[in-house]
């Protein structure tokens, strides 16, 4: 999507060679209109995949998730992060290992905001390892739910977080491919 590869030009930051800072348009402060723009293209892109329930993981993915499940005419809903689960018994929940943090929280899904049968699309900020895009999936899964498909706004092809989807035979589209990063280089696959 050359709007958003032009917006990681002009305003990401390359913090090393494995962490993007994109605080400016998608983390922090927001740019509503390039994430209606990439609420667009998602649905464009599922549109026959009968998509009935966009979800994604507190807190980045939300904006751009709710483009997307407006341009769809779906509900949205929210997966949580639970440092420790109190009441989880009422909770569908999964472990995940942080990537910006470095450490493991509880992901977890309420069974009242997913149905059997729903046919699900998983929208997140970032693809790196894959393991809250996996933990996402378990947990659809978990709900007797079908994932049909995952929307990312920027993945890190050199990290194996694509490959491991791929791998498990979801269908997997991101918007902006970023094959390479280091002090001052953003290179794009
Ligand atoms: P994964 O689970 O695929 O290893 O990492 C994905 C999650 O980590 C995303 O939900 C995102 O919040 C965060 N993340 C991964 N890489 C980056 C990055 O380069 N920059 C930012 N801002 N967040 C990232």
């Amino acid at each position: 999507m050359e709007l958003l590869k032009n917006k990681i030009i002009a305003q990401g930051i390359a913090i090393n060679e494995k962490v993007l800072k994109v605080d400016s348009f998608l983390n922090h402060q927001v740019d509503v209109p390039l994430m209606q723009e990439v609420g667009l293209e998602f649905a464009k892109y599922f549109r026959d995949q009968g998509i009935t329930r966009v979800m994604t993981i507190e807190s980045s993915g939300i904006c751009p998730a709710a483009f997307t499940a407006l341009a769809l005419g779906v509900p949205l809903v929210i997966m949580k992060k639970q440092l420790s689960c109190i009441h989880c018994e009422e909770l569908l929940s999964t472990p995940v290992h942080s990537f910006t943090k470095n450490k493991d929280y509880t992901l977890t899904l309420s069974p009242n905001y997913i149905q059997y049968g729903d046919r699900v699309l998983i929208i997140d900020d970032f693809l790196a390892n894959g393991e809250a895009a996996l933990g996402a999936c378990r947990l659809v899964e978990a709900a007797k739910a079908t994932v049909s498909g995952i929307g990312i706004v920027i993945e890190k092809s050199f990290q194996p977080g694509r490959t491991l989807l791929q791998e498990k035979g979801y269908q997997l589209y991101s918007l902006a491919r970023i094959s390479k990063l280091g002090h001052g280089v953003i290179e794009f696959a």
